[in-house]
Formats: structure tokens, C-alpha cells, sequence
């Protein structure tokens, strides 16, 4: 599995999936959520109705998948990130569940390249810096990982890109 960072906008990657930080309605929101509805178009929103009408939304924590509309990418993998308050632990351990689940759900539908966004680090308000030591663990403590090629984590901010370059260890040029 090769470990990936990026600074770019996630709607524009080719990967087979793309992961979106939604929320528990999916109905889609402000933030990377809206920018993948917006480009995507509706076959996103309507795949994420049916869901919905099926099985009432997604939990925090939890990952949900859908075809990518009129984005790059084959799939959208649409998890909900904790909002950061209350229990920081508990909050910490759904953190790292969302990219566990999202890594689950990528296997189970034989996905092989995957790009993350930094999930729950926006109007969630989740610290960073812990963000980005959480997702960098879960996706290195993944069970099945051999079965993924490419994880990428695609920062949007130069804040978060500069904590992910600085834990995987990349170089300032
Ligand atoms: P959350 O509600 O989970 O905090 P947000 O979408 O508000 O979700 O923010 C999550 C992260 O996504 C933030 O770090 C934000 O900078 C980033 N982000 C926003 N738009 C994009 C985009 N188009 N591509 C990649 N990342 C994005």
C-alpha cells in the first residue's frame, strides 16, 4: 500500500473512491460535503435518498457508498465524522472509525485507490493536529490493507498539509 499526501480539491481526484465527511442526514451540507454534491450532481443525492429511505441516514462513525455522479472517481464513500465536543475520547474513537469503516466498505466493493478528505477538521471543528494522528493511525492499523493499493489523504488547507507532512515524515522542499 503506498501512503499518499496531497493539497488539492478531493472532487478533482482520480482514485475509484473518494471519501466524503457528510453528515448524518446525507442529504449533503456545507464544506467538502457541498462541493461533492455540487460537481457530482444528483445521481449522488438521489442514491444518498434511497439510503436514507432504507436505513434513516448514517450514524457518526459509520460509512455509506454511492456511485460518483459526474466526479473522476467511480464511488463516493460518505461518512460521518464526530462533532468535536463532549467526550473527547469517545469523539476520538468515532473519528477513527469513520476511515476504518470507509477502509471496510473500499474492500468490500473491491476499491483499490481512495482518497480521504481531513474528515471532521472543518465545521465540526475537530482539533487538527489530533485529526490528523487519528487518521494516520486508523488507516495504518487497518486489518486488511494489503487488499488497498493507494490511500491518499487530500488536504484542502494549508494548515492540515503542513501537520500531514510533518507525521508522514515529508520533507520541506
Ligand atoms: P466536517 O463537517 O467533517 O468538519 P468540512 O467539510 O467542514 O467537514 O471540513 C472537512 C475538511 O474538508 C476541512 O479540512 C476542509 O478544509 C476540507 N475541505 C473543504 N472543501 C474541500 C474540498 N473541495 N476538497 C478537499 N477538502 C475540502
Amino acid at each position: 500500500m503506498i501512503l499518499g499526501l496531497l493539497k488539492a480539491d478531493i472532487t478533482e481526484i482520480q482514485v475509484d473512491a473518494i471519501v466524503n465527511a457528510a453528515n448524518t442526514s446525507l442529504l449533503g451540507g456545507g464544506g467538502v460535503d457541498g462541493a461533492i454534491h455540487r460537481k457530482g450532481g444528483k445521481a449522488i443525492l438521489e442514491e444518498c435518498i434511497q439510503i436514507r429511505n432504507k436505513q434513516g441516514g448514517c450514524k457518526t462513525g459509520e460509512a455509506v457508498i454511492t456511485t460518483a455522479g459526474n466526479l473522476p472517481s467511480k464511488y463516493v464513500i460518505h461518512t460521518v465524522g464526530p462533532v468535536w465536543n463532549g467526550d473527547k475520547d469517545e469523539k476520538s474513537k468515532l473519528l477513527a472509525n469513520c476511515y476504518q469503516n470507509s477502509l471496510n466498505l473500499a474492500v468490500e466493493n473491491g476499491i483499490k485507490t481512495i482518497a480521504f478528505p481531513n474528515i471532521s477538521t472543518g465545521i465540526y471543528h475537530f482539533p487538527k493536529d489530533k485529526a490528523a494522528q487519528i487518521a494516520v493511525k486508523a488507516v495504518k492499523d487497518f486489518q486488511r490493507i494489503a487488499e488497498i493499493e493507494k490511500i491518499l489523504f487530500v488536504c484542502f488547507d494549508d494548515e492540515n498539509y503542513q501537520i500531514y507532512k510533518e507525521i508522514l515524515g515529508i520533507e520541506n522542499k
